[in-house]
């Protein structure tokens, strides 16, 4: 395997597999020819593990925008609670099955996941994207903590009951509207409580900034800097300074539409427009709180990165862009590991 291997802040694999069925997803997940996440392309790239997504796609059929600035699409609906916690069950089940037929492993902390990468098997962080199925009470997060969950994002760009996201809008901030609601805020101090992860990314800038009002470590699994790329879904200078301040993280995605300075998915430039990101990133939160998060499955990729398999070309840009040895190593994996150690132990 390549190294040093990586570590990712979010891909939406288990979406992928999902929406080809619950049989046949061992087999899909070892070799499938259209993902950008198999284990056969993540040996070949050195992709050892990450957060790995569950996300209830929209009811109503909503196409992804087209990327071609300047944009500004609307958001689907909310999503009723019951209807989104059938379809996260049945993805936290088949991250379940990954890991009983040991072609995965679920991972609850930083020693899980050295256990894991040592053994050789992909350590996976269950993550939810958009907290629709977890019910004002908070009693659903006990159900899905139990089965693994140690990370939650309170959005995906629509509302929920927690809070507000961005919405597809470039140019734009994240200054898009309120911040968390009172059950957001319990939610928060819930997760600090049961030492759950409480992820930024899709989250507006009122929302990020009561995250770090209820003591939480600022992270974004899967964003860029809104400097290089002045999209809503990208983080102001400010809120990298935070992620820094509080011991957080920022997870560079390699979405071609968040990695751009024009903001269209085009792949042309992709690779150089990520370094760019990388490097204002670690000037504005410091070197030791950046790393990746690829949005492998959940985003077009850029040339040269397309999938999980292309991952040397990644190190490789960064060799040639004068990252040193050891700030490689950082982004790439010591950084993730040593904020779960911070916060999941
Ligand atoms: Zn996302």
């Amino acid at each position: 395997m390549p190294t040093p291997y990586i570590f990712d802040g979010h891909n939406d694999a288990i979406l992928r597999l999902w929406k080809g069925g619950v049989a046949g997803v061992v087999e899909r997940f070892q070799n499938s020819e259209t993902g950008h996440i198999d284990l056969a392309k993540a040996k070949a790239g050195g992709l050892a593990g990450g957060f790995f997504a569950m996300f209830v796609p929209p009811v109503e059929s909503f196409s992804m925008p087209s990327f071609t600035p300047p944009y500004d699409e609307p958001l689907p609906a909310e999503l009723d609670q019951q209807y989104a916690l059938k379809i996260v069950v049945e993805q936290a089940g088949i991250l379940l099955t990954l890991d009983r037929a040991g072609v995965l492993a679920v991972c609850r902390n930083h020693a899980e996941i050295s256990s894991a990468i040592a053994n050789g098997k992909m350590a996976a962080i269950m993550h939810l994207e958009g907290a629709e199925a977890i019910d004002r009470e908070l009693i659903a997060l006990e159900t899905l903590y139990a089965a693994g969950l140690r990370s939650i994002g309170p959005v995906w760009s629509r509302p929920t009951v927690f809070g507000h996201g961005v919405p597809f809008r470039y140019p734009s901030d994240g200054d898009t509207g309120p911040g968390l609601t009172p059950e957001g805020k319990a939610l928060a101090a819930r997760c600090l409580e049961l030492g759950v992860i409480l992820d930024t990314s899709h989250l507006n800038i009122a929302g990020f900034w009561d995250v770090a009002a209820a003591g939480l470590p600022l992270v974004a699994t899967h964003s860029n800097a809104h400097a290089i790329s002045p999209g809503a879904r990208n983080l102001t200078d400010d809120q990298l300074r935070a992620i820094g301040e509080t011991g957080g993280m920022v997870g560079l995605n390699f979405g071609t539409m968040f990695l751009r300075e024009d903001g269209k998915a085009a792949p042309e430039g992709g690779i150089e427009a990520a370094m760019r990101h990388l490097s204002h990133m670690i000037e504005l939160a410091g070197e030791d709180h950046v790393g990746l998060g690829s949005d492998f499955d959940g985003a077009p990729m850029p040339h040269n990165m397309e999938t999980a398999a292309a991952l040397p070309n990644l190190r490789q840009a960064m060799k040639d862009h004068q990252f040193g040895e050891a700030v490689i190593a950082k982004i790439c994996h010591k950084n993730w590991l040593a904020f779960i150690g911070r916060t999941l132990g």
